[in-house]
């Protein structure tokens, strides 16, 4: 029987198992590069049902917990001047900066919204033609290709109150960033579905074809990831070194065409610096100069940040670099947890401590 065979998912998944079980001789290093997929693999205990020899890592996936904490002092600056909303997801309200979180500054009196989408920033400034809003923008090549979107709109209805602090990245400078260190062990990579999704297979090429990994692309159900290992593995064992795009519900070769619009029209290559990291080379999409009235950073050229400083004890970024994991924190669920998360890897919604704390035990 195929993997493809059964409709059953409980069987389908069964008979992947079984197949991954049957097929690894050694052991297999798969670092999975999407949050979402970290989400189904804890949520739905996959990593019980795999042999040992599969061994799961967790690499740069989270956008939030990349952001440098100088992102999040920036914004308790910005928060600050009386003029100023800081019109944010949810999702950063408590991520820590150098010395408070914004949610603190909230309660300390700055004028901070948290927003569902960015068009929302955009009728808020709208609304609020007096004061400036600020958004600040974190995420990978499709979530930048939004605030692109964004961008445009507000220049064609003339809301120049409108600025985004951009801490977007391209996920795939950070695999490249992983292979170049050489620290972590990988033999293939799942590869992200969400960004495939905008930018095309394609555009990972490259990881296969000049750093010779293989790589899979994968959907984000249970039996979709097990494939996707599966394939790693028969790659692995044949000695084959390509891309499978086996999320083709959603990705095509070349992706969204307007996506790849968007970002153009916008942004250039800037580098940028991601926790655990660094400073990576042309990582990250610097707004170009003929919308510099929406790039925060250029609006409030004058606002000081002092050297950022990382949570003591948080691992967050060696686990962004794929070199440890959750567990390997002293701190992790004993004094950090959701409830007083002490680095972005646990507060974010799609930190992989969080995830691991919700899901992994
Ligand atoms: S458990 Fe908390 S302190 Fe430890 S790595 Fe994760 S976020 Fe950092």
């Amino acid at each position: 029987m195929s993997e493809n065979e059964t409709s059953n998912p409980d069987e389908k998944i069964r008979h992947l198992t079984t197949e991954i079980t049957k097929m690894v001789t050694s052991p297999v290093h798969i670092m999975v590069v999407c949050s979402g997929y970290q989400v189904t693999i804890q949520k739905y205990h996959l990593g019980r049902l795999l042999p040992e020899q599969i061994q799961l890592h967790y690499g740069p996936g989270c956008p939030v917990c990349l952001a440098s904490p100088v992102f999040i002092d920036k914004l308790l600056e910005y928060g600050k001047r009386d003029n100023v909303i800081i019109a944010t997801y949810a999702d950063l309200l408590g991520i820590p900066g150098s010395v408070s979180t914004l949610e603190e500054s909230r309660t300390a009196g700055a004028d901070i919204r948290v927003v569902a989408n960015i068009w929302d920033v955009l009728t808020l400034a709208k609304k609020n033609r007096r004061k400036r809003i600020v958004f600040p923008a974190v995420g990978f090549e499709s979530a930048a290709s939004s605030t692109a979107a964004a961008i445009l709109q507000a220049k064609v209805a003339g809301i120049f109150n409108f600025h985004v602090l951009n801490n977007h990245k391209r996920v795939l400078a950070g695999m490249e960033a992983v292979l170049k260190q050489k620290e972590a062990a990988v033999d293939g990579f799942i590869s992200s579905g969400r960004v495939a999704a905008s930018m095309g297979a394609d555009y990972f090429r490259l990881i296969s074809e000049e750093h010779r990994k293989s790589q899979v692309i994968s959907g984000y159900e249970p039996a979709e990831i097990l494939e996707a290992i599966l394939h790693l593995v028969k790659q692995i064992n044949n000695e084959t070194v390509i891309l499978e795009n086996l999320f083709t519900s959603a990705v095509t070769e070349k992706g969204n065409l307007k996506s790849h619009q968007l970002l153009e029209e916008v942004f250039e290559a800037d580098d940028t610096t991601w926790t655990g990291f660094g400073k990576i080379k042309n990582s990250g999409f610097r707004i170009k100069n003929d919308y510099r009235m929406f790039d925060a950073e250029k609006v409030f050229f004058d606002a000081e940040t002092a050297t950022p400083v990382l949570p003591e004890g948080c691992l967050c970024g060696e686990i962004m670099r794929g070199l440890k994991s959750s567990h390997d924190c002293p701190l992790f669920s004993k004094i950090c947890n959701p409830i007083h998360a002490l680095g972005a890897c646990m507060y974010s919604v799609e930190g992989p401590c969080r995830i691991e704390f919700l899901y992994g035990r």
